[in-house]
């Protein structure tokens, strides 16, 4: 279950006494807070807090432009402005309050994102829960053989059974045994001492969820957005990263469209790349061989440009 009772409970009291505030407010946003979206088996993401809108954004450049503005006549052309040219501290005054509840193999990854600030359930004070990553049979997939870095086709019958099946009952056997070691007595009732919960924890496999708290600002959220959103992350994270998509689109959505129209949707392009796209428009035929590009960045080059 992605929420406690508990939890529900505490969600449905907040929103149901909200302050006034002379704060900038996102109608969008307001819409999303402490409203947990579902992700994966049992892992969540909801907004605790935030501050700003696509007015901040705007608010800030102004400060730093002044009146030297006047050619950007409105907000949406600034904010596009500002993606464009990489103008990014006015996003960073933005900033988004998550509760997040993951796999430990997905922190993993997410972790490595170092501009953000995180505070983690602890597995030394708390009993971590029975709950673990067991993925859908769809993605449950054989290691690809073009990306050493991916997943290829979904397994099948009596293998998928089987991987399900040993996935299943090594989380339960693992959490079977943290139970036994943190056990004031044994299984026949005797008493024992009881291992520390710090160190209980460590035959504990990496599916077993976790949970934060993780601030970040506009600025560093679309970074890890633009590597985690992107077709090439691994699905456990991505679709992490589209859900926080959806709740960012309502809360900014000047902003959150630039993101998606110059980072999402657009390509860096190398020097050599732009010559070839000027040799193309005039009319030769530029191939792999007479590009000056390696074979990995022809394709991707082509990845772009082909239509
Ligand atoms: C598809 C994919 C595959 C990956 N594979 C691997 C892998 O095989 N092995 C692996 O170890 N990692 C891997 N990573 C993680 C990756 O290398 C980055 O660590 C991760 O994406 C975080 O990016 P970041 O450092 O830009 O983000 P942040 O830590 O949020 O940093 C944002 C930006 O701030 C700046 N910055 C932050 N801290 C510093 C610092 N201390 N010094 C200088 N500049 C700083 C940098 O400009 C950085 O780009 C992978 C990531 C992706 C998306």
């Amino acid at each position: 279950m992605p929420l406690t009772d508990d939890q529900r409970a505490e969600i449905e009291a907040t929103r149901a006494t909200p302050k006034p505030t002379l704060r900038a407010v996102s109608e969008g946003m307001e819409a999303h807070m402490y409203r947990a979206h579902e992700v994966l088996d049992h892992g969540f993401i909801r907004v605790i807090d935030y501050m700003g809108d696509d007015t901040a954004i705007v608010q800030a450049a102004r400060v730093s432009y002044g009146a030297g503005t006047k050619h950007v006549s409105n907000d949406e052309g600034l904010i596009r402005y500002l993606m464009r040219h990489w103008h990014s501290t006015p996003f960073e005054m933005c900033e988004i309050k998550l509760h997040v509840k993951l796999p430990v193999f997905v922190a993993r990854q997410w972790i490595r994102h170092r501009t953000a600030n995180v505070n983690e359930y602890s597995a030394r004070y708390s009993i971590l829960d029975r709950e673990f990553y067991i993925p859908h049979p769809d993605q449950l997939a054989a290691q690809s053989v073009v990306n050493n870095q991916g997943r290829g086709a979904v397994l099948e019958g009596e293998e998928a059974a089987r991987v399900l099946d040993m996935l299943k009952r090594d989380a339960n056997t693992a959490y079977d045994h943290y139970e036994a070691m943190l056990s004031p007595t044994q299984a026949d009732g005797s008493p024992q001492q009881g291992l520390a919960r710090e160190l209980a924890r460590m035959n504990l496999p990496a599916n077993i969820y976790t949970q934060w708290y993780w601030k970040v600002d506009l600025h560093n959220l679309f970074h890890f957005l633009r590597l985690r959103a992107d077709a090439h992350a691994q699905y456990e994270i991505r679709v992490y990263a589209d859900a926080i998509c959806k709740v960012v689109a309502d809360w900014v959505p000047i902003a959150f469209a630039a993101f998606e129209d110059y980072r999402m949707g657009g390509a860096t392009l190398s020097g050599k790349a732009i010559e070839c796209v000027r040799r193309m428009l005039k009319g030769e035929e530029v191939t792999q061989e007479n590009s000056g590009m390696s074979k990995g960045e022809w394709r991707e080059f082509m990845g772009v440009v082909d239509v």
